[in-house]
């Protein structure tokens, strides 16, 4: 394994305190993904001021919640609200622009944001969203004390309901009980990291971390996961993507290739031209 990171404090939207995981600064170690947060509070000052309107450009975000919820709307009229254990994949490419406004749970909230780069040829593509409801998750079980529920990407012939993505992306929610292990190839090239989300186990190959809530493994190209609960059950998230390989020019929520198209991206926001379907 190549790197163990711990979500650092950070406060984004309108004054929403998360923790990021990964972001602008590790560019490009986590190449197709550009940002890791995890938001979750039991505090409603923490996140009810939310993300208010914002434009995304030449990437996609994915929003994955455990409780509470987030409301969106889209300048172009799209709406709605991703509840516990629904994701949405959302492909900005060309441009929406948007709001998320979360909403707590008895005042809890938890979830995570993903973002993951889009190539040059499919920046400018036609927004596109995935909204994926809990029930249509498949969760599968390949041996007793591990569960996986499959977002995207395939365990024992069951495929996850995000389909048709560039990055080919495997997005893994995996609950190993005390006791339990789980074993898991991961396709060579591809970049691939887990997000211990509750409890804590070991993680490797050969068990090398232990790792607990808040923080993150990103392993070496061509390792298997090798992950086990011991004393107490452990989540964990595990994603991984086929990297681009091409320049990144990044500034706030639009994420081109040169910095002449970020700077056309933003006079279009001023003037009112940026979305273009
Ligand atoms: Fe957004």
């Amino acid at each position: 394994m190549a790197l163990l990171l711990t979500g650092k404090p950070t406060v984004e939207g309108a004054g929403v305190r998360l923790l990021r995981v990964f972001g602008l600064q590790e560019v490009p170690r986590f190449d197709p993904f550009l940002l890791f947060d995890d938001f979750g509070s039991d505090n409603p000052d923490d996140y009810l001021s939310g993300f208010p309107w914002h434009p995304h450009r030449g990437i996609e975000t994915v929003t994955y919640m455990f409780s509470g919820s987030v409301e969106h709307g889209d300048s172009l009229g799209n709406s709605g609200v991703i509840s516990a254990g629904d994701i949405q994949w959302m492909t900005a490419g060309s441009g929406i622009i948007h709001q998320e406004m979360p909403q707590g749970v008895d005042d809890h909230l938890r979830g995570f944001q993903l973002w993951v780069n889009l190539p040059a040829r499919s920046k400018m593509v036609a927004p596109r969203y995935q909204d994926i409801k809990a029930d249509s998750i498949p969760e599968v079980s390949p041996h007793e004390g591990l569960r996986i529920k499959v977002i995207a990407g395939e365990i024992v012939g069951v495929r996850g309901p995000v389909q048709d993505v560039i990055a080919e992306p495997e997005y893994l929610d995996i609950t190993l009980e005390p006791g339990a292990d789980l074993e898991h190839p991961t396709t060579p090239g591809h970049t691939v990291f887990a997000y211990a989300v509750n409890g804590r186990g070991k993680i490797g190959p050969g068990g090398a971390y232990e790792l607990e809530r808040g923080q993150l493994a990103l392993f070496t190209d061509g390792d298997s996961v090798i992950a086990r609960a011991e004393d107490v059950a452990f989540r964990f998230l595990l994603v991984s993507g086929r990297p681009l390989g091409e320049p990144v020019a990044w500034s706030g929520p639009i994420v081109m290739n040169t910095q002449e198209e970020l700077a056309v991206a933003f006079q279009e926001y001023r003037t009112d031209t940026f979305i273009k379907s």
